[in-house]
């Protein structure tokens, strides 16, 4: 739908607000969320709030709208918490309780999702059950934070649904100056490009730092993510503080037998346009019903790889690419990751230990150096990539330098 068509049909009255059903309080300005093309959370409230007849969703509606009538947010901070954790659940109290005593409460549990997001039908609906005993049942699958997200519950019955939930095997994620829930694709369970066993490494990672997720100590949040690949479908590169990625050296697999299907079934001049045009280094010919790469000059995008699966694969020297100081926006905005470890393999305990070790050092030395409220992307950011290198005792190699230094009078004064 065109969004000429879209608001040409909102004005016809298409999509109309759905029935307050009798329970739920006149919402209004709520109700114009409803009409547009998109799916509205508030349908999705009420539903849930009319279904289960719950007061708490009720009286979050109803402070939502004089939120918009006064254009004043009514939520503020606090501390809930259950025994033995200091993290992982949002409070989230109203200011105005006297005038919406049915909202007064509305924390949010942040849970950990499984590693790669497998979860089975049974772990799920029992989660649910549990949730819609205690808390509203809304529920965000899954919230920025890579967590699932039951939001909507009172101070009072936190600790008995978070121990119902730990007895299904559920444990808190992290929230605060902690290390935070990392996220990790689907890796080997179910995608072909996988150069480590992403749920494997997110799970040894998990649950040599829970301390730290669940005790704040650190100077801020920080972030593990694990894609199996350079396609990056955690987004490491650009939402985790450690990006953990599989690469491979050496060259590119080619099986010339499927790569002769491709060209039979797509044609040579769509391989020539779509794949090999496309390369951002040039590196692949296509010689007849052969494809030729000069895997010096790959830079290991995955284009070729994505487009021409069976034909092409990930080289079998296969390992990680680590990646430290990425980060969505806050005080010096948005950061990609820098590459600190160019290739590592991650195969055995012995490498798996390495990479704990890594990780173990880089907090220390971040709680060490870092401000209060600081990323380490940041930390490095001001006292120096080198100051940085130094302190986890890694030399400088040619793989670290971006782009080559083009002002011949500029010198770094490091
Ligand atoms: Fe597959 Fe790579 Fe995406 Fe992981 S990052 S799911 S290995 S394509
Ligand atoms: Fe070129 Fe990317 Fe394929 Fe490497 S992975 S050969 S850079 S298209």
């Amino acid at each position: 739908m065109t969004p000429k068509s879209s608001t040409l049909e909102n004005k016809k009255g298409a999509g109309q607000a759905k029935s307050n059903g009798g329970f739920l309080h006149e919402t209004p300005l709520l109700d114009r969320l409803e009409t547009g093309p998109w799916p509205s959370f508030i349908t999705g409230f009420k539903e849930l709030a009319n279904r289960t007849h719950s007061t708490m969703l009720r009286g979050v509606l109803d402070q939502l709208e004089y939120s918009y009538e006064t254009k004043t947010g009514y939520w503020k901070g606090g501390t809930v918490g259950v025994r033995g954790y200091g993290a992982g659940i949002i409070a989230r109290f109203s200011v105005i309780s006297n005038k919406f005593p049915e909202a007064a409460e509305f924390h949010t549990l942040r849970v950990q999702p499984a590693p790669g997001l497998h979860y089975t039908s049974k772990s799920l609906r029992d989660m649910c059950d549990v949730w819609e005993k205690h808390g509203s049942g809304v529920i965000a699958l899954h919230g920025q934070s890579g967590d699932i997200m039951l939001q909507g519950i009172t101070q009072a019955k936190t600790q008995e649904c978070f121990d119902e939930l730990n007895k299904l095997g559920w444990d808190l994620g992290g929230a605060g100056p902690t290390l935070r829930t990392s996220a990790s694709c689907v890796g080997p369970a179910r995608c072909e490009q996988a150069c480590y066993d992403t749920l494997g490494v997110h799970h040894k990672l998990l649950t040599h730092f829970v301390d730290l997720t669940h005790r704040p100590s650190l100077p801020y949040k920080f972030k593990f993510k694990f894609s199996g690949c350079p396609n990056d479908c955690t987004n490491s590169i650009m939402r985790s503080d450690v990006a953990v990625i599989g690469t491979w050296r050496g060259d590119i697999d080619i099986d010339q037998a499927e790569v002769g299907k491709y060209v039979d079934q797509l044609g040579s001049d769509y391989i020539q346009n779509s794949v090999v045009a496309l390369c951002p280094t040039k590196a692949i010919r296509l010689k007849g019903r052969e494809i030729e790469i000069d895997n010096r000059d790959c830079v290991r995008c995955m284009h070729c790889i994505n487009a021409l699966t069976k034909a092409l694969s990930p080289g079998g020297d296969r390992g990680v690419t680590i990646l430290v100081g990425g980060k969505g926006h806050l005080k010096v905005g948005n950061m990609l990751g820098s590459m600190i470890v160019p290739f590592m393999k991650l195969e055995t305990d012995e490498d798996l230990e390495k990479l704990v070790d890594f990780g173990t050092r880089m907090i220390e030395w971040w709680a060490d150096n870092a401000l209060d409220h600081e990323r380490i992307g940041e930390t490095i950011e001001r006292v120096g990539m080198q100051a940085f290198l130094d302190g986890m005792g890694i030399e400088p190699t040619i793989d670290m330098v971006e782009a080559p230094r083009d002002n011949p009078f500029f010198k770094a004064t490091y």
